[in-house]
């Protein structure tokens, strides 16, 4: 009687944690339908954050960068590179078009994590050193020591600039909070830094690492014409007509064109499909009620979402163990760790049960637990990779690439253009499961025909080296 208690029992608590998955199944659903809708909602919310400023939860930032590397760039440039926890400092030399980048030298640093949420000075202070010590380390000789060195600067955040090199901090995100930053021009707390370490550096270019990868991306490709981050963030930027920039009447440029920087980590549409996991977790943010998108693709959160339903799988049953005290705490499951739980493992899902062991506590998982875990993670990246993609064809619709016949579409003269889009990021670049759903999710929504023009092409660390390539390309030399 006691054997059939038990069994009976863990029916029942294997079913209650089916049942948990299928309601996430259901929640994070992005069947055609609801990609179209977020299409068209990603396209028109570009219209109204063009319109005016507040118009959208898209604040379609102007860049004044109206035109972008093409390769007849020379000259020695440094590049200061910040990610969300890592910064690069990089040297490169430009040898025009026929050499392009003739030499490069790129060092990684770790962030202390204290100086996320310090001051502005100790932040700002400790890249200047970084520099500092970078440059007297690679200092060649070679370059012209009357000239003042030329720094492309990449600022993944929100900025207002008010000048291709300057710009307000208008918030933080990924979790970075230094109050005393946002509303001061983050160049000029960098060039004091530099000053105050006695390095005589100029601040070329102030870019948002959308804007770098769409600098190298043109660079190689001139028919790129966007770019999209999913990495710790997400953001995209493109190059609009500026007389479709409403708000900024009167706009000129030589190109007719400037680089919009969308921060689309803020679009917000009812179309979307939110979870109770992702109203929990949202609450339990820095930034509550804000950057909702980004929450739901990027790699700072997907993670967390996963640990948020294995909680509640944990508590409603006993199918993951003990579990339920290591799951309650946050971030305990990064995304690299959820991205290496994938179902092409070995048939027992041994790394699955690794990791999950090693990292969570769960002892002796059933191969039916493991399977389980796998098709949550599977849930949450398929719903983040087609959001994602939703995104990408909502700009190609903005900018008449679909495919739709709108006037700028090079369909509706009969030739198709062929359209980059620059990617950069850990999600899309080193997650491969990630990468297929998004570019799968761009097919299904464009159609094979058009898809075909609609080029996806990564850039690994091109935000960087695209800061450094601005930098050039609006040097005074050139
Ligand atoms: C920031 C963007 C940035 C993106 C990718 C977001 O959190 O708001 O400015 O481009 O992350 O790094």
């Amino acid at each position: 009687a006691v054997a059939v208690g038990r069994r009976v029992r863990s029916r029942r608590s294997w079913t209650r944690a089916v049942a948990v998955v299928t309601d996430l199944e259901e929640g994070c659903a992005t069947p055609y339908s609801r990609l179209r809708q977020v299409v068209d909602a990603m396209a028109v919310e570009m219209h109204a954050g063009l319109a005016s400023d507040g118009g959208s939860k898209l604040k379609m930032l102007l860049t004044f960068v109206d035109a972008l590397p093409d390769g007849n760039e020379t000259g020695t440039f440094y590049a200061l590179d910040l990610g969300a926890a890592t910064f690069r400092v990089l040297k490169v030399q430009l040898g025009g078009k026929q050499s392009r980048i003739l030499w490069r030298q790129v060092e990684q640093h770790t962030i202390p994590p204290a100086l996320v949420s310090s001051t502005t000075e100790d932040l700002f202070d400790f890249l200047a050193m970084t520099l500092k010590n970078f440059v007297e380390r690679n200092n060649d000789g070679f370059e012209q020591s009357d000239k003042r060195k030329e720094l492309g600067v990449t600022f993944p955040f929100p900025v207002r600039q008010l000048s291709v090199s300057s710009g307000i901090l208008i918030k933080w995100t990924k979790g970075f909070a230094i109050r005393d930053t946002v509303g001061k021009d983050v160049t000029q707390c960098l060039q004091e830094a530099l000053t105050k370490r006695g390095l005589d550096m100029q601040v070329a270019a102030l870019v948002n690492d959308t804007v770098g990868t769409l600098a190298l991306g043109h660079y190689y490709d001139e028919d790129t014409v966007a770019a999209v981050i999913i990495g710790t963030g997400t953001n995209a930027c493109y190059i609009e007509r500026t007389d479709a920039i409403i708000k900024c009447q009167g706009l000129l440029t030589n190109s007719g064109g400037m680089v919009i920087n969308m921060e689309w980590g803020s679009f917000w549409s009812s179309h979307l499909p939110r979870t109770p996991y992702d109203f929990a977790l949202d609450d339990e943010t820095l930034n509550r009620n804000d950057q909702g998108f980004e929450k739901m693709i990027s790699g700072m959160y997907l993670g967390d979402i996963v640990r948020r339903v294995l909680l509640r799988i944990a508590l409603e049953s006993d199918v993951l163990g003990n579990s339920a005290h290591s799951l309650s705490i946050p971030f305990v499951l990064g995304t690299p760790l959820m991205a290496a739980m994938r179902e092409d493992d070995t048939p027992d899902l041994e790394e699955v049960g690794k990791i999950l062991e090693e990292n969570l506590q769960m002892h002796d998982t059933s191969l039916k637990a493991r399977r389980l875990v796998v098709r949550v993670c599977d849930v949450v990246t398929q719903r983040a990779a087609r959001l994602g993609a939703a995104g990408i064809v909502g700009i190609l619709k903005k900018i008449g690439r679909d495919g739709s016949g709108g006037v700028a579409s090079g369909r509706a003269r009969g030739k198709p253009k062929r359209t980059v889009v620059a990617v950069e990021g850990g999600l899309y670049a080193g997650y491969s499961t990630f990468r297929e759903y998004l570019n799968e999710a761009v097919v299904e929504i464009l159609g094979a025909e058009v898809a075909r023009n609609v080029v996806l092409r990564v850039f690994e660390d091109g935000s960087g080296i695209g800061a450094a390539l601005l930098a050039a390309s609006l040097s005074s030399e050139q």
